[in-house]
């Protein structure tokens, strides 16, 4: 391997050489089905037309204008997000980190416009990830990740999953106190890196009522379960409720970089020209890729047919797991699918015998491997991850006696 690449990940001895559709190939015509998406970004898998199209045709005429200037294409996508998530305004930025800071920024200055200053700090759930940035560590639930990169700033908090009890004792300290300090809520409605982990039914709904009443702002961090990724375009869309800000990124443009955080007019009030900015964010070959990618999955019934496999998909892992003695518990909404595996399987056992059999995972908390095909995976290609997946449990069962 190139020593002169830093080694802050755990890389798989594994290069690609092209994609088509939902496969990766190796420069030795080696097909691995991606079942990855490059942890949730390929959305329309590789190589797909519209895409390629879009992009090819825009870095013939430009690429980069920097927001110093109006960018008719990030107008665009603007208008195209907040029709359809239902918010008011958009920010553009390049990545999720950039996107759940962007929205914590957002959410502490909205607070600050109020004339609420001593309002600063997030609630986070317990086994949320929110990105690698000094402030999303400390939003973000893995004290490990954190090691050797204090300190830490302050005003993040975390409260126990799904225990709206605990979040609302909190809360009533919190105003008890005489001087809130509470600014927003921040969850992900399914966690990603949490093991495909979803919030209980109906919890967004109670907290959206939860917030109203403490006066404090929610956040939804849609990088991972957003753009299609649970089903609807937005996770939050069947619970019927409106997050004041949403921060989105991965499966934004299908690959290339891009963050976005949509808000209420509320919060957008508060950003006044010069309180945030980015110089690469939205600039327009990134909104050219996010337009061709909102376009293909707002297409006529391409959201249905997300939800139809999926559903299909779920029902072949619950017997899956059924004929082999309960080795797994399938959850997730959508294609954010998790295994969890039971004692005594490893989920790195399973994603390396999966990979061995041609079937690209990521392994993710609680032992569990993700499944996070590209929203265009065929019923087909299904079939083939389904009989991949059985084989993998055997290799994994050989191994073992
Ligand atoms: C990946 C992820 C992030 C961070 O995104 P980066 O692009 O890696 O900075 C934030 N929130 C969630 C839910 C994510 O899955």
């Amino acid at each position: 391997m190139n020593n002169a690449v830093m080694g802050n990940y755990g890389r798989i001895d594994l290069a690609f050489d092209h994609g088509e559709g939902s496969w990766l190939i190796t420069a030795y015509g080696d097909r691995y089905l991606d079942c990855a998406s490059g942890i949730a970004v390929n959305t329309l898998g590789h190589a797909h037309p519209a895409l390629v199209e879009a992009v090819r045709e825009q870095a013939g005429k430009l690429w980069h204008v920097s927001n110093l200037y109006r960018i008719p294409e990030q107008e665009e996508v603007a208008a195209m997000l907040v029709d359809l998530a239902g918010m008011d305004r958009a920010f553009f930025c390049n990545s999720g980190a950039e996107a759940t800071e962007g929205a914590v920024k957002m959410a502490r200055r909205a607070m600050h416009h109020r004339g609420e200053t001593g309002r600063h700090t997030i609630l986070c759930s317990e086994g949320a990830f929110h990105g690698r940035t000094i402030a999303m560590l400390a939003a973000t639930d893995r004290p490990a990740f954190r090691e050797g990169f204090g300190p830490m700033p302050d005003g993040f908090e975390h409260f126990p999953f799904g225990n709206m009890n605990a979040l609302r004792d909190r809360l009533v300290e919190d105003a008890e106190s005489g001087s809130p300090e509470i600014a927003a809520i921040m969850v992900e409605q399914v966690q990603g890196e949490g093991g495909a982990k979803p919030l209980p039914e109906g919890f967004l709904g109670q907290l959206r009522a939860l917030c109203d009443e403490f006066g404090c702002l929610l956040i939804a961090d849609e990088v991972q379960i957003g753009v299609g990724r649970s089903g609807h375009l937005f996770s939050f869309e069947p619970e019927g409720i409106r997050p004041d800000i949403v921060a989105m990124a991965k499966g934004l443009a299908g690959g290339f970089p891009v963050g976005a955080v949509l808000t209420s007019e509320e919060v957008a009030t508060a950003m006044t020209p010069g309180s945030h900015g980015s110089t690469f964010g939205g600039n327009p070959l990134a909104m050219v890729a996010a337009r061709a990618v909102l376009g293909v999955l707002t297409g006529d019934g391409f959201m249905a047919g997300v939800r139809q496999r999926s559903t299909r998909l779920m029902g072949m892992l619950h017997a899956i797991a059924a004929d082999h003695d309960h080795a797994f518990t399938p959850r997730g909404q959508g294609f954010l699918i998790g295994l969890v595996m039971a004692e005594p399987y490893q989920a790195g056992d399973v994603v390396a015998a999966l990979r061995d059999g041609g079937v690209l995972s990521v392994p993710a908390s609680e032992n569990t491997v993700r499944l996070l095909p590209p929203l265009t995976i065929t019923d087909a290609e299904i079939d083939i991850l389904a009989n991949a997946l059985k084989k993998a449990l055997s290799v994994v069962d050989g191994n073992r006696t």
